[in-house]
């Protein structure tokens, strides 16, 4: 892939999103309050990012002449999901510089790439096996054991995906419900706490990291994040050194965040990765009112070239999300002394969709 070298761009830039779901919209706001102009490329007409930015280009993301206008019309490139397709990255990258680098692409979109990639950092996963197809799978579930989680290896999010198997479950079942789709095993991890560190890392190599989130999923999607994690210093140190080391392994520039399990271990406790997000993430919202940066602009500052802020937390956060029915409560919020109320702004309700957050703060 030919890539055009990134420069650092002034505030008279303007930046192309790629996805315009919430994330998408609060990087453009955060670039909005840096002087900067956005443009959204996304096939979704009622977009969450549409609404506050510049220009939109309602367009597929295999549309070449809709992606071409889109890199003519910006300075640089950055995504607000893990998913877009590699030939629409390689095709932008050749004409704009896309951040950050698409190759983290490649990686992140398969689980097991990920896992693979994690293992070879010396770094802890969950033991997991490949199951390529039906055959595999009875392979992998003897090595991993049970239980264990059976999860596709492309496209999965918020718990779609994916199969969890007890001791006498039916793997073909399991393997039917993931849709006979590549697919890995993992061991099934009895976790103390699920925590995840959100880290930039700038043009220069330089890595800041938010404290450490603690986050408490319902149906496999997140709910609640705290912060910081109730976690020893040591655990809370090796979190963000995980997160760093991925950032500098990746050569990344932008925001990434790091899921991890937290395992009682002996007298003390390990800690396993469990997955990588090269975007911004769900359990960095608290950022937006209870540090001094936000991982929006703390990404938009890494893809502009910008040095990045030391963040400086104003106190204990907490970040529950309203997902599908529950943004009827959005009018209770209002009246919760010191709650921050974020609506992304979504037409339909959808049962798991995140329609908003909410974070307090507790100083
Ligand atoms: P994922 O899509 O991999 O982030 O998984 C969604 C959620 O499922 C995680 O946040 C965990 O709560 C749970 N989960 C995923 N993998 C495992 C595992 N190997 N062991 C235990 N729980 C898991």
């Amino acid at each position: 892939m030919t890539s055009v070298a990134p420069q650092p761009v002034g505030p008279d830039a303007t930046i192309g999103i790629l996805g315009g779901g919430q994330l998408g919209r609060m990087l453009a706001m955060a670039a909005a309050r840096l002087g900067f102009k956005c443009h959204v490329l996304c096939p979704e007409p009622t977009s969450p990012a549409f609404d506050v930015v510049r220009r939109v280009t309602e367009a597929d993301y295999s549309d070449k002449a809709a992606l071409d206008r889109f890199a003519d019309d910006v300075d640089i490139i950055t995504y607000e999901f893990e998913n877009v397709p590699a030939e629409t990255a390689a095709f932008l990258a050749a004409r704009k510089p896309v951040l950050p680098d698409p190759k983290v692409l490649a990686t992140t979109q398969d689980r097991l790439a990920e896992k693979s990639f994690v293992a070879s950092l010396g770094i802890a996963t969950a033991p997991y096996a490949a199951a390529g197809s039906e055959s595999e799978l009875a392979d992998a579930l003897s090595s991993v054991g049970r239980p264990a989680v059976l999860k596709t290896r492309r496209f999965g999010y918020d718990g779609k995906g994916q199969a969890t198997l007890h001791s006498g479950d039916d793997a073909l079942a399991a393997w039917t419900a993931v849709g006979r789709q590549p697919s890995i095993v993992e061991a099934f991890v009895p976790f103390e706490r699920e925590i995840s560190v959100v880290a930039a890392r700038g043009r220069d190599g330089k890595i800041q990291s938010f404290d450490v989130a603690e986050n408490e999923h319902r149906n496999h999607i997140l709910k609640v994040s705290r912060i910081p994690a109730e976690v020893t210093p040591a655990v809370a140190g090796e979190a963000r050194r995980i997160a760093g080391r991925i950032a500098e392994a990746f050569d990344y520039v932008g925001v990434l965040a790091v899921e991890m399990f937290v395992v009682a271990d002996g007298a003390g406790h390990s800690v396993m990765v469990n997955e990588i997000a090269p975007r911004v993430h769900n359990s960095g919202h608290w950022t937006l009112d209870g540090c001094s940066v936000s991982q929006f602009e703390q990404h938009i500052r890494a893809v502009a070239g910008w040095p990045l802020a030391a963040p400086v937390r104003h106190g204990r956060a907490e970040m529950v999300n309203l997902i599908g029915d529950e943004i009827a409560s959005y009018r209770q919020w209002l009246d919760v002394p010191g709650a921050c109320v974020h609506l992304y702004g979504k037409q339909a309700v959808r049962p798991d969709r995140k329609m908003g957050h909410v974070t307090r703060v507790f100083p």
